[in-house]
Formats: C-alpha cells, sequence, structure tokens
C-alpha cells in the first residue's frame, strides 16, 4: 500500500552491510536498504546538483560526494569511502532527510526521464582497482579508464574488477556511469 500523498516518502534506510573501501584502504563502504523502494523519488533525485550518471532504465543514479560516490539504486543505496560505521549511519539518516525533502517539493521539480552521463577521468579511475595489474592489456588503470570514457574499453575487460565479488559495488557504479 502506498503511503498518504504528503506523508514521508521514507521511514528509514538501514544499514546491512559494510566493505572495506579498496579506493582508499581505511575507509569502508556503507551498504544501505530502503524501507521503500526509490522507484518513484529517483527522477526527482536525478535533478538535484553532483549528479554524475542517472540511467532511468536500470533505476541507478550516482553523486559525486565530497569524498567518494553515493548510488542509489531502487532497493539499495552505497556510499564509498565513508570513515567508518558511525559516520555511515549519519550519512544514511541524512539521505533519508533528503530523499524526504525532495519528494516534498517534488511539485516544484521537473522530474528527470533522461539518462545522463557526465564522468569525470578521476571518477572512473578512482572505482578501477589501481593495481596497475595490466590484465586488462592497458600499462595502467589511469590508461584504462581514459579508454573507458572514450568507449573503446568495457568494464568487465578489467579482470579484477569482473572477478572479486568484493569489487561487485564498484563495477556496478562503473556500468551504470559509462
Ligand atoms: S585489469 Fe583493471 S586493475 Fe589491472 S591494470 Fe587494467 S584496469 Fe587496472
Amino acid at each position: 500500500m502506498q503511503p498518504p500523498e504528503d506523508s514521508p516518502y521514507l521511514e528509514s534506510i538501514a544499514l546491512i552491510r559494510t566493505l572495506p573501501c579498496l579506493a582508499e584502504p581505511g575507509r569502508i563502504i556503507v551498504i544501505g536498504q530502503p524501507s521503500r523502494s526509490l522507484d518513484d523519488v529517483l527522477p526527482y533525485l536525478a535533478t538535484l546538483p553532483d549528479v554524475i550518471t542517472y540511467d532511468p532504465q536500470q533505476g541507478a543514479l550516482t553523486f559525486r560526494r565530497q569524498r567518494g560516490f553515493l548510488t542509489l539504486y531502487p532497493d539499495r543505496v552505497y556510499f564509498t569511502q565513508v570513515a567508518d560505521v558511525e559516520e555511515g549511519l549519519a550519512l544514511l539518516g541524512a539521505l533519508v532527510e533528503a530523499i524526504n525533502a525532495t519528494w516534498a517539493e517534488r511539485a516544484a521539480l521537473a522530474p528527470a526521464r533522461a539518462a545522463r552521463r557526465a564522468p569525470r577521468m578521476m571518477d572512473v579511475w578512482s572505482l578501477l582497482p589501481q593495481t596497475n595489474c595490466k590484465a586488462c592489456g592497458e600499462p595502467t588503470c589511469m590508461a584504462f579508464a581514459v579508454a573507458l570514457i572514450q568507449g573503446q574499453r568495457t568494464v568487465d575487460e578489467c579482470t579484477p574488477l569482473l572477478t572479486d565479488e568484493a569489487l561487485a559495488d564498484r563495477r556496478a557504479t562503473l556500468q551504470a556511469m559509462l
């Protein structure tokens, strides 16, 4: 059952998992599960500043944060480069407030319906393993990032990203970005 029109969109986003953040050792990735699907609010959130990519078909929206990224799917949210669980919980709480505030203002917003892709090279590079292992045939991860942005390579050609389950969220974020 849908909540009444004027009630907050979300009650909460539960922290369901953390992973080591390989982009910045010592930091973590925080994964949250919203109390309601984000399907309806994503087109409004996609009108906010700092959107890197929006894929309305897959329901994937990524924002650049001051440090790291925030990626939202209808049933999951991912914060990268988070200091600790305490900061993760604060970020999830702030995200609930931002989602509810955006939903409350939706009458004044034109929902985004078109895909948007504006990744920067450093954004792409920061999501790669950064080991320069050369398995993709490029001399460095930076060279691979350039080739990805130019559409000459695909994300799955980075073998570590394809095979290491710990990197699954980064793969998904990159695929949504590119
Ligand atoms: S395979 Fe991936 S980790 Fe290895 S150099 Fe290429 S982009 Fe970097």
